[in-house]
């Protein structure tokens, strides 16, 4: 269940006029019309979040209706992703419908479209039709075949139907105004003939609708109110229009409203792209943890309501405009911050031996036990017990031996805290044949359990460490930007251009404390000091970087005044 809020914005005022004119009957509602070539990604996110969110906020009813009107490329196996990511971001369609569903009634309105002389069969190819198309300014010119007589046009559809042609060999086109200022309006292509196998409707038909004249009546069809889609077809809904005014429609007309896509910094979108990534290797798959697919933002680690606020809080206007990463970023660390437990996980770990911890009597080291609150921003998640013991692991970098100016964590001398242990002072190290320091050595006061001097000396540093023998060891994969440039391709045309080559790091032989081990597939915990992670989504043992915790967008804004 979702939050259906009380936003306002252009679409949702024109669906409150509406409402409040009684223009459908109280009635309202919306589709989300993926054309299934391929997965779901962030910009998807925004749409359905549109599609779907507008229709709850105001009592009505969103489907999801699958444009499957090119056979060429559409698979059943993206139907199915589709489905599970509309689920996954948090929305239940009204019901789950096809354009190949009308492809009949589509068929019976273009022979009414030609009985009244408002269709025509052209036999010229394509290129030839689209050099007739003209341009701004410059007219088109008429087909030869514009005005065939409708007995002739009519029985040419049919027998384009009945496949009695080759591929490419002729089309139906609407019979408008080749000198139209819309160019969109210059006798458009209604069906094309295609004698290619469609995954659902098999081999029944080989004439396929075009976008423009699937969509509107589609829309129709379902009886949907509101028509929403993205600036783009700001153009055709003319012709949008225009079909539904020539049909016995079964309900009032729908009306196409337009706003801006969602674009992001340092990210593609174009699914011809991702594409590209996917074939080439440079990622894993369409579900790799760096992909704006909603599968890759999801083994990111990217909770769905942090999508859903996202996109809906960023507002939906007609303005295109690309919105910071940092952004979306932020709500993500804002949702899991109150969701994700805190767990302590050391990335390049460091030995410390503590010289004066105790051992039992049978001399092995004492194990002590701190109970630690899983979340501050919430108590309802509990406790736990974590195991410290006289050889921890910290961080590599939080130990120096030639300590630069202000370093304040670990060195020879210096006192520091272990979050919620003891304060421990380093005395000595350990050295590798090449100089590497392997272990430190360090003491502890014992008065300072809970991490506290009871005579109120300070320390400079608090840090997160992992007992040795209670250590569990994982992979942990970082991650930059997949595109360095902040609009990908803005140099050179190609945005392929700007990928980053290390925008994945995996480390091995992560320690991190035995809590760990019973995550669940795809559940995101704060690493202390080091930023969320997901535990991926069928690898166990490995844990993807999610966002770290420094609000990079409150800099940028502050920044920015
Ligand atoms: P792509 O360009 O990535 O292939 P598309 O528009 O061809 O996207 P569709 O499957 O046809 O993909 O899109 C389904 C719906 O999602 C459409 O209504 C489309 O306008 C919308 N949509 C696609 N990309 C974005 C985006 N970046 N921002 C907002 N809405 C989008
Ligand atoms: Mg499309």
């Amino acid at each position: 269940m979702t939050e259906a809020g009380s936003y306002s914005d252009f679409i949702r005022d024109r669906v409150r006029k509406d409402l409040e004119e009684g223009t459908y009957g109280g009635r309202v509602q919306t589709r989300f019309p993926p054309e299934p070539n391929g997965y779901l990604h962030i910009g998807h996110a925004k749409a359905i979040t549109v599609d779907f969110g507008t229709a709850e906020q105001f009592g009505g009813i969103c489907n999801l209706r699958l444009d499957d009107t090119n056979p060429d490329t559409e698979e059943a196996e993206y139907f199915t992703s589709i489905l599970d990511d509309i689920a996954w971001l948090g929305y239940t369609p009204a019901a789950v419908l096809h354009a190949s569903d009308y492809f009949a009634q589509l068929y019976e309105w273009a022979e009414l479209l030609v009985e009244r002389g408002l269709a025509y069969v052209d036999d010229q190819d394509g290129e030839t039709i689209s050099a007739q198309r003209g341009g701004f300014g410059k007219p088109g010119t008429n087909s030869p075949f514009r005005d065939r007589p409708v007995a002739e046009n009519l029985d040419l559809l049919r027998r384009m139907k009945a496949g009695e042609f080759p591929d490419g060999s002729r089309v139906l086109r609407a019979k408008i105004d080749m000198n139209h200022e819309n160019m969109a309006l210059r006798d458009p292509v209604m069906y094309r003939i295609r004698h290619s196998h469609h995954f659902r409707t098999g081999d029944e038909w080989c004439i396929y609708p075009t976008y423009d004249w699937a969509h509107g009546q589609s829309d129709a069809i379902e009886k949907v109110t509101h028509s929403i889609c993205t600036l783009e077809f700001d153009t055709h809904r003319p012709l949008y229009d225009w079909y539904l005014e020539q049909l016995p429609l079964p309900a009032e007309k729908p009306q196409q409203i337009e706003f801006a896509r969602l674009e992001l910094t340092h990210t593609v979108t174009s699914k011809r792209r991702l594409a590209k990534l996917v074939a080439d290797g440079t990622v894993d798959g369409w579900d790799d943890a760096r992909m704006p697919t909603l599968r890759g933002l999801r083994r990111r680690g990217y909770p769905a309501a942090a999508l859903r606020a996202f996109c809906t809080e960023v507002g939906t206007t007609r303005t295109n405009s690309r919105q910071n990463i940092e952004a979306l970023e932020a709500y993500v660390r804002r949702e899991l911050n109150q969701t994700a437990q805190r767990r302590m996980a050391v990335l390049r770990p460091l030995r410390v031996v503590i010289d004066n911890w105790p051992t039992d009597a049978d001399g092995s080291p004492v194990t002590e036990k701190f109970e630690v609150g899983n979340n501050p921003e919430n108590p309802a998640d509990g406790t736990r017990l974590v195991s410290f013991s006289g050889e921890l692991f910290i961080e590599t970098d939080d130990f120096a031996e030639v300590p630069p100016p202000k370093f304040f964590r670990l060195s020879i001398g210096r006192e520091v805290r272990l979050r919620g242990a003891y304060l421990i002072t380093a005395t000595s190290v350990e050295h590798d044949a090449v100089g590497n320091v392997t272990c430190v050595h360090a003491t502890y006061d014992p008065a300072t359990r809970g991490g506290d001097a009871p005579d109120g000396r300070k320390v400079k540093s608090t840090m997160h460490w992992v007992s040795a023998p209670h250590a569990i060891e994982v992979e942990v994969a970082l991650y930059e930007r997949l595109f360095t440039a902040p609009v990908p391709g803005d140099a050179t045309g190609e945005a392929l251009d700007d990928l980053n080559p290390t925008s994945r790091q995996v480390l091995a032989g992560c320690k991190v404390e035995a809590a760990l081990a019973e995550v669940t597939p795809g559940q995101v915990v704060q690493f202390e000091r080091l930023g969320y992670f997901a535990a991926d989504l069928d690898q166990s043992g490995l844990f993807h970087r999610t966002v770290g915790l420094r609000d990079e967008w409150a800099a940028i804004q502050k920044r920015q005044g």
